[in-house]
């Protein structure tokens, strides 16, 4: 039997909404505020939890993912001078612009 899971996590009170399975990402951080994704296993050694890559970024008024804008911050072994270089390598592994791919739905929301 299928079993179904809830979750409470707490996000930024500007973040958008999530948006249908699918539909362009809007940096709600449901997904990452929920569970660490590969990138995070293999280079932040992060398995459960809240992603501690997860930025809000006020002046975007939404979450961005850390490692692809600031790769430098988060592993100590990437120098600054290839932030933009690892960042991009990043970018792909988390397949970032394609659409969402976080399938949970949100049954309730509190400010
Ligand atoms: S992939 Fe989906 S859940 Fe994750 S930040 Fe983008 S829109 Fe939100
Ligand atoms: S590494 Fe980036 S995409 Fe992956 S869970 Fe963390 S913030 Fe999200």
């Amino acid at each position: 039997m299928h079993k179904t899971r809830t979750q409470t996590i707490e996000l930024h009170p500007l973040a958008p909404p999530k948006p249908d399975f699918g539909a362009t990402c809007n940096g709600c951080g449901f997904c990452c505020a929920a569970e660490p994704c590969p990138v995070a296993y293999l280079f932040l050694f992060q398995f459960k939890g809240r992603c501690r890559a997860l930025l809000w970024q006020n002046e975007l008024n939404r979450y961005v993912c850390g490692m692809v804008v600031c790769p430098d911050q988060y592993v100590k072994l990437i120098p600054q001078r290839v932030r933009k270089r690892m960042g991009r390598f990043f970018a792909s592994r988390i397949s970032a612009g394609s659409g969402c791919d976080f399938a949970a739905e949100v049954i309730n929301t509190k400010i």
